[in-house]
Formats: C-alpha cells, sequence, structure tokens
C-alpha cells in the first residue's frame, strides 16, 4: 500500500501500518488499551468526536498553508445561530490567536520552515512504519512537530512508576520524535539522526510557546522503549495472542459485561 495525505489516516492504512499514536493505544501507560487499539483498527469503534482534535487540525492547516481549504471544507467551525451566526466559534478564533502568536515569533517560523506534512514509512522493528513530520527541513538537519495543548506545565501522574511526569512523557512524545527520527534515517539511509524539535502553542490566553529539541541519548531511549513493548503489540495486533480489556476506557465502559461480582475491599483508588 503507498501513503499518501488522501489514505494516511485510512482505516486500511493503520491495518497497514504501525503508527507512533497507534502504538501508544495499545499500551495502558499511556492511556492506551488493547481491545479499544483492536476495535479501532478493525472498524469496530470509533473514538468520539473531541472539538480540541479540530484545533489542532486548524493550526496544522495553517503550518502547512491549506487554512483557506480547511476552513471552507469544515462549515462546522463557523457558528450557525445566534448573534455570532456566520463567524468563526470563539475556540477557533482563538486559534487563529495563537497562529498569530507562533509567526510573530522569527525563530519558531525558522523551526517550521522546510517542506509540509512530508510522509514517510520504513521497517523497524520487524514490521511497517508511518510518518508524517509537520515540517521538514533536511538540509538544515532538522525536523519538527507542531503541537497545540492546554498549557506545558502541566503534571500527570504515573502510577506504574509512581512519580509525577511532564507532558512530554506522559503524552510519548519523546517516543514519537525518537520513531520519527529513526524512519527518517532509515528512509535517506543517514548514518545520524535529525535533530527532531516541537514547536510547542497552548490554548491559554493569552497562548504561550516554546521550541524543544530531543538529543540522541533522547532518540535512542525513546526507541528502547517502544522496543521493549512491540513484541506484544506485534501479537495483538497480529490477532496470535488475545487483546487485553481495560475495563476504564470508553471503548471498554460502552461494551461491558460484569463477569464476576467485586468484593468491596477489592476497589481501589488508582
Ligand atoms: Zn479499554
Amino acid at each position: 500500500m503507498k501513503l499518501n495525505k488522501n489514505n494516511y489516516f485510512s482505516q486500511e492504512a493503520n491495518q497497514h501500518y504501525m503508527s507512533v499514536s497507534q502504538f501508544k493505544s495499545f499500551l495502558p501507560s499511556y492511556n492506551g488499551c488493547e481491545a479499544a487499539a483492536m476495535a479501532g483498527i478493525n472498524g469496530e469503534w470509533e473514538r468520539p468526536y473531541v472539538l480540541a482534535f479540530d484545533e489542532g487540525h486548524y493550526v496544522h492547516a495553517w503550518n502547512e498553508g491549506t487554512l483557506d481549504e480547511f476552513k471552507s471544507e469544515n462549515p462546522h467551525l463557523y457558528a450557525s445561530t445566534g448573534k455570532t451566526a456566520g463567524q468563526l466559534k470563539a475556540n477557533f478564533q482563538h486559534c487563529n490567536t495563537m497562529i498569530e502568536t507562533l509567526e510573530s515569533d522569527p525563530l519558531v517560523m525558522k523551526a517550521l520552515g522546510g517542506q509540509k506534512e512530508v510522509i514517510m514509512s520504513a521497517e523497524l522493528f520487524g514490521i511497517q512504519w508511518k510518518v508524517m513530520l509537520d515540517s521538514y527541513q533536511p538540509q538544515t538537519g532538522i525536523f519538527a512537530d507542531l503541537k497545540t495543548m492546554k498549557e506545558m506545565d502541566g503534571k500527570f501522574w504515573n502510577n506504574e512508576v509512581g512519580i509525577y511526569e511532564n507532558f512530554i512523557d506522559h503524552y510519548g512524545y519523546n517516543l514519537q520524535m525518537a520513531v520519527y527520527a529513526e524512519v527518517e534515517r532509515i528512509v535517506n539511509k543517514r548514518d545520524q539522526w535529525l535533530l527532531p524539535h516541537m514547536v510547542v502553542v497552548t490554548k491559554q490566553k493569552p497562548p504561550d510557546h516554546d521550541i524543544i529539541y530531543f538529543d540522541y541519548d533522547a532518540i535512542e531511549q525513546g526507541l528502547h522503549i517502544v522496543g521493549k513493548h512491540i513484541e506484544r503489540v506485534k501479537a495483538v495486533k497480529s490477532g496470535t495472542e488475545q487483546a487485553v480489556r481495560c475495563e476504564k476506557c470508553e471503548y471498554c465502559r460502552s461494551t461491558k459485561k460484569i463477569q464476576r461480582i467485586k468484593h468491596f475491599s477489592e476497589l481501589k483508588l488508582y
């Protein structure tokens, strides 16, 4: 299967290829669930629509230079009733403020330069992976991923390890950058990785923004984490091992059938 912009996010592409977000969707440590991941890949379940996704798409369309098309293809971005009918909904107006924040910072525009939304695929850990680089500048030795998020200073409790994590570890952005760097290196037969950068803009008023880079140590660590979990993910995705239900996520809650009555003392806080 040959990947392009129209089929990159399709069910067929998700069946053929592993992606970083699909990989994380299998892992409880990234709020994933094997059963939900498999139901998604098999087309039996669709993750409920979340408005925040469109906010991210809006800012990405700006980076790609396709914001006008994106707006005309998505009439639901506009208010349809009331005094503001015909105007962009307030949260997308705020996306414009986030875009202005990025546009007015020269270093951001430098980091986001180059080719946009570049699709690549390569074999890694014995399976095919797909990646999409938001901004790609091989001649400068970098690529950049654009992130919109609520805030940058959130701390997240990791119950497995018993520590608080920052947003990078919590969302597995280190894994994403590592896999992107490695796929790019394999595709272009390089000895060395390009340096992954992340351009972050927050939804705060006014927005905060930053540029974060990852070094070779971070790439090695990220690939190591993927390597630790990949055999289980491969086995579940190929059907040789049964997907485990987490019984907590949206998919599991909506398909739950009680197997056993719990003793009250089994309930835990975490
Ligand atoms: Zn689940």
